[in-house]
């Protein structure tokens, strides 16, 4: 059977395809297909906070922040520590954006027709299964696409993390409810009391966000009641409604590439192990897997930049290794006891740089870029 041939494929249309496609659209990477299960601009569970280290992240590698997409801006934070409230006013806002529109923002850059290299989109479209011996990718509507590289950014319930590690990204459900019409103070309400994890409730311009993810077994089957309390504590009363959840990676498996299929964002397992965001980390490595398809052995470029990231985050995986050992609401009762320790956890989760790397650069004084073909036996 004949199949359609392109030099990168990449599974799956949120931050970290969208950033792959747009490096490599920025860079003149000819031949470059975006599939998408779903028809885009596509809804995903998700509080849209962009965060500081996002937002000066974009900033620093020139991606174009789509800001028609921010529904919403605060720097008050109230936190639930130890069983009492306390105001942080962080030094800068975080932002509320709408993930779809924002999400599509990112890739509409990569298809702009003054970029080196335009991608190609089909959205609507599914990947059901990958053959790496044949380097072959098969759409649910029976297309087989060859790809000297795949760029797998499918999430948590895509198929590429399966098709590299067999088995899913190991992940933990966080739940959230958004209401429209619901007024609120405008003041982020953070409960780190919820124990092996931590409750939020985001207001935005028009409605409110609450939320809460535990890797504590036991909190499940009461979340409704939790987020209501949580409500009521940030002076919020929440209609009826479902509450629905969605994974977010706990670990990343390892290496992040089988020598062909590059795992990045969720599907990489890449999510800050203490507080769930992800979206840097999906920009990150969408960014870095796409840059490294321009050096001469991609796959052991990506390996060793994904460790990098690795290290990066690896003071707070022992954090959120200890909250998991002491249980409990550890860390809200280590930030209760000392009242300079919000600043900490800002600095330290919301806005510490992210890694920057060398190489891999943008090719100039080419018009298109042809790039290394992987070679399917690693
Ligand atoms: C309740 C909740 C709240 C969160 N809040 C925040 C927050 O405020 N800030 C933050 O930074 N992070 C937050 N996160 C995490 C954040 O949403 C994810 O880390 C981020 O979306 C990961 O981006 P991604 O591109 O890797 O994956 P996704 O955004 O999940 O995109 C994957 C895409 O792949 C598509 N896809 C899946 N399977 C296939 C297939 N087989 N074929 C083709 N396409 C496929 C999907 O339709 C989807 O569009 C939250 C997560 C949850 C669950």
């Amino acid at each position: 059977m004949t199949a359609e041939r392109v030099q990168v494929l990449i599974i799956g249309a949120g931050p970290a395809g969208a950033m792959a496609a747009w490096t490599l659209a920025t860079a003149g990477v000819r031949d470059v297909l975006v599939v998408e299960a779903h028809r885009l601009p596509r809804a995903k569970l998700c509080s849209g906070v962009i965060s500081t280290k996002t937002l000066r992240w974009m900033q620093a590698v020139w991606v174009p922040f789509p800001a028609q997409a921010v529904i919403g801006a605060s720097r008050h934070l109230v936190w639930r520590v130890g069983g009492r409230e306390r105001l942080f006013v962080a030094p800068n806002d975080l932002l509320f954006v709408d993930r779809a529109q924002w999400d599509a923002g990112i890739l509409a850059a990569a298809q702009a027709p003054t970029v080196r290299a335009p991608v190609t989109v089909q959205d609507g479209v599914r990947a059901v299964a990958y053959d790496r011996a044949t380097r072959r990718v098969r759409l649910a509507d029976g297309t087989w696409i060859r790809a000297d590289w795949v760029i797998g950014a499918d999430g948590t319930a895509g198929i590429s993390t399966r098709a590299v590690h067999g088995q899913r990204v190991p992940q933990i459900t966080a739940y959230e409810a958004q209401w429209a019409e619901v007024p609120i103070r405008p003041a982020v309400y953070l409960d780190w009391d919820l124990p092996g994890g931590y409750g939020w409730v985001f207001p935005k311009w028009a409605g409110v966000a609450v939320g809460g993810a535990s890797a504590q077994a036991g909190w499940t089957p009461s979340r409704r009641a939790y987020l209501d309390q949580l409500a009521q504590g940030a002076g919020v009363h929440l209609p009826a409604g479902p509450v629905p959840g969605h994974g977010i990676p706990s670990h990343v498996p390892w290496p992040p590439t089988n020598g062909h299929c590059l795992l990045v964002g969720d599907a990489g397992g890449w999510a800050d192990p203490l507080i769930g965001e992800g979206i840097p980390y999906a920009l990150w490595t969408g960014w870095a897997a796409a840059r490294a398809l321009l050096t001469p052995d991609p796959a052991r470029t990506y390996t060793r930049w994904a460790r990098r990231l690795g290290a990066w985050q690896r003071p707070l995986r022992w954090v959120a290794a200890l909250r998991q050992r002491t249980g409990a609401a550890w860390l809200g009762r280590w930030i209760a006891d000392h009242p300079r320790r919000e600043a900490w956890v800002w600095a330290s989760l919301i806005a510490r740089p992210l890694p920057v790397l060398e190489g891999g650069q943008r090719i100039d004084g080419e018009e298109t870029v042809t790039i290394t073909a992987g070679h399917p036996g690693g």
